[in-house]
């Protein structure tokens, strides 16, 4: 088993098992590697060692890992139901601490006007009320409506604690 550290056309960077560099090469070359965040097929290593898996020395018969790789028969509907690309666990975190700081930074820089966003925004975009960012609470269907008038509204990014 082999990881490779890869990066998409995005510059989105991530990591993944393979068997050998040849089943990588193979699946790279039929476009079966694809960005787990963009979906881009547009896939290479990224400049960085590879790191090789350590084994069960002396246990040459140890079973294969499982490997998500996108089994695509020529009948198959759609991309659909092709696996997600296995993730370790860093890049994940990383993508989490993005979307953290995108969260605090909107949090900190914009002004908080809870349930009455859909009506500040529109305020705002009709000039009626002071040009600024702000956040708040607004239902789909208050978003949707909000969107469909060329207000430009985006979702804030949930904190990672914030269920509800
Ligand atoms: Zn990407």
């Amino acid at each position: 088993m082999i990881r490779f550290t890869l990066a998409c056309d995005s510059g989105h960077q991530f990591e993944s098992w393979f068997p050998s560099n040849a089943a990588y090469d193979e699946q790279s070359a039929r476009g079966l590697v694809t960005c787990p965040f963009c979906d881009s097929a547009r896939v290479a290593k990224a400049p960085m060692a590879p790191a090789v898996a350590r084994t069960d020395r002396g246990r040459a018969d140890a079973p294969a890992l499982q490997l998500p790789v996108p089994a695509r028969s020529a009948e198959a509907p759609g991309p659909a139901e092709a696996p997600m690309p296995m993730i370790a666990a860093e890049p994940e975190r990383q993508l989490r601490a993005l979307l953290r700081a995108v969260r605090e930074h909107v949090v900190a820089s914009a002004e908080h006007v809870g349930d009455r966003f859909a009506d500040e925004a529109r305020a705002i975009h009709y000039g009626d009320a002071e040009g600024r960012a702000i956040y708040g609470e607004a239902s789909p269907q208050e978003a949707r409506a909000l969107l469909d008038e060329g207000i430009d509204v985006m979702p804030l990014p949930p904190a990672p604690d914030d269920r509800h």
